[in-house]
């Protein structure tokens, strides 16, 4: 190797909690459990998804492209033991996002089911790896299939401005994706996520449900109702900490040093009111939440929050006199 090719310096980082580990995977990458009767999960550390065992079919809730062709594997696993159709009859999307939806074009002849504004955006989008749904719905649906039951519900814009909550009444459970990573924080940007009040009330929204199971899309392990009380209350500690520092912070010196460069004292000024933030929530959360201590994503979470406090809410709005 030349010796004129720096090596980066790669960071260490705080020893996982243990809570933030779910199952050993098997061979092929993947571990398929058991939620409640016949509602099963697959992960492979990073993505979950579902499925319902029925005797009418296969019901797939997700198709993450990491799990892949690993899907049909864990349904083949389960419907093997059980003596039921391993055929997917039916797939239903959380949302449209490619990273839980993009191995759906590998069950071609399942019906398609998602809110209204998935089919949108994902004729908009246009991949051929997500077809859009054929069966929509704009509040609620009800889907039966193989005498199980599952309501699926549209509760405004939250993650994404379609994701919906996937309630499965007769299992215990809920799905919700990209809301809560149970043992973790939020990855950069809440999740990447469009509309921070409806994210913020998206994890109460689940409490308010009848379940002890959380699917809920990422890491390896399925959530608890303990797992969302915790989410919560990372949360607020960022919002709380992000009004504080909007009280506090003094914008004087970057008005003085950056002058006629707006886009030059607002960095300033931002970054200043973010990190200040990000700080003691990193401290008090490292140790307690996976990967608290890479600040770099509970800064960019504070970030985004920080802002739907000033233009969602107003705070710090002055109308000049
Ligand atoms: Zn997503």
């Amino acid at each position: 190797m030349s010796d004129l090719v720096a090596s980066p310096v790669l960071p260490d980082y705080a020893p996982l909690p243990a809570s933030a580990l779910g199952p050993a995977l098997n061979e092929q990458g993947f571990h398929v459990g058991q939620v409640e009767r016949n509602l099963f999960w697959v992960t492979d550390s990073v993505y979950v998804a579902a499925f319902l065992a029925t005797p009418d079919g296969v019901v797939l809730f997700d198709a993450p492209p990491t799990l892949g062709h690993n899907l049909q594997r864990a349904i083949d696993e389960i419907t093997g033991a059980l003596g039921t159709p391993n055929a997917v009859t039916h797939l239903v999307y959380s949302h449209h996002h490619a990273d839980h939806a993009g191995a759906a074009s590998l069950f071609p002849t399942a019906t398609l089911i998602g809110h209204a504004e998935t089919k949108r955006l994902l004729l908009r989008d246009d991949d051929p790896t997500r077809p859009a749904p054929e069966i929509t719905f704009s509040n609620t649906y009800t889907l039966e299939v193989g005498g199980e039951r599952i309501d699926l519900a549209y509760r405004g814009p939250n993650h994404t401005p379609d994701n919906i909550f996937i309630h499965f009444p007769d299992h215990d459970a809920l799905m919700l994706i990209d809301i809560v990573n149970p043992g973790w924080v939020p990855i950069f940007n809440t999740n990447l996520s469009e509309d921070m009040p409806g994210y913020m009330d998206a994890a109460a929204q689940a409490l308010e449900y009848s379940w002890t199971h959380l699917i809920a899309g990422h890491l390896g392990r399925l959530g608890t109702r303990a797992d969302v009380e915790l989410h919560k209350a990372y949360i607020a500690d960022v919002v709380a900490a992000a009004y504080a520092a909007l009280a506090s912070v003094d914008p004087t010196q970057y008005f003085v040093k950056y002058g006629a460069n707006a886009w030059g004292w607002v960095n300033g000024y931002l970054t200043e009111i973010t990190t200040t933030a990000t700080r003691p929530v990193v401290e008090k959360y490292t140790g307690v939440l996976a990967a608290a201590d890479i600040e770099a994503l509970t800064y960019t979470t504070t970030f985004m929050l920080m802002q739907s406090l000033r233009l969602d809410k107003g705070v710090g709005s002055q109308v000049h006199p």
